[in-house]
């Protein structure tokens, strides 16, 4: 990877972190001008995320929105995470991955039989843990506030005749991408309890979350 950008911000100087365990959901708000860090803590994790305008949840992340803007299908440092509005919800401001995907989606009971066996229809899945989610924060969102999401740290190469393939990640243990909010976020976040993908080394672990306020 080429893009590698490290962030000059000190942990010790974060006013929330929190580490999310895999197969878990997590939601957060997030003040416009505040950082948001997500450090896959041990490695080739897949962080299915998705963002919503705060003030008015029917504003939401769109990735084609996003490849569009950067005229790229990888996301990193620079890259602007565009809502459905065509606005700048985000901007990643650090990366030392060094890409992100955007179009492979996240898993659901209908993926894990499709992509490799019926009786996986019941193992844990970010869809079910994003709704979960969801129900918790309380603000009576549901499915139809699920959109494209963003898989940080999961390597989904296109090759050059457009195919997409899921492979082993890119990332390591510590790696950590970082993004300042633009405006006042939800964060929603499955962290992936997938079982059945190399993308991961079929072996969830567990994140952390970190956030500070404006420099
Ligand atoms: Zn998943």
């Amino acid at each position: 990877m080429n893009n590698l950008r490290p962030s000059p911000l000190d942990e010790r100087r974060a006013v929330f972190q929190e580490v999310v365990l895999a197969g878990t959901g997590f939601t957060h708000e997030l003040s416009r001008g505040q950082v948001l860090r997500i450090v896959d803590l041990e490695g080739n994790q897949a962080v299915d995320t998705l963002f919503y305008n705060a003030r008015n949840l029917d504003e939401r992340y769109s990735a084609n929105d996003t490849i569009r803007r950067q005229g790229n299908l990888y996301l990193t440092a620079g890259t602007e995470l565009m809502s459905s509005e065509g606005r700048t919800m985000l901007t990643i401001v650090a990366d030392t991955c060094g890409r992100h995907d955007t179009i492979g989606g996240a898993c659901s009971a209908e993926s894990n039989q499709v992509r490799y066996a019926l009786e996986k229809k019941y193992m844990h899945n970010c869809r079910d843990s994003f709704l979960l989610a969801l129900a918790r924060y309380g603000r009576g969102m549901s499915k139809r506030d699920l959109a494209s999401n963003i898989n940080f740290f999961m390597n989904v190469p296109v090759t050059p005749e457009g195919k997409l393939s899921f492979e082993d990640g890119v990332s390591g243990p510590g790696r950590y991408v970082e993004m300042r909010a633009e405006m006042d976020i939800l964060l929603l976040i499955s962290n992936c309890p997938q079982l059945n993908n190399p993308c991961n080394a079929y072996n969830p672990t567990p994140i952390r979350v970190l956030v500070w306020d404006r420099a």
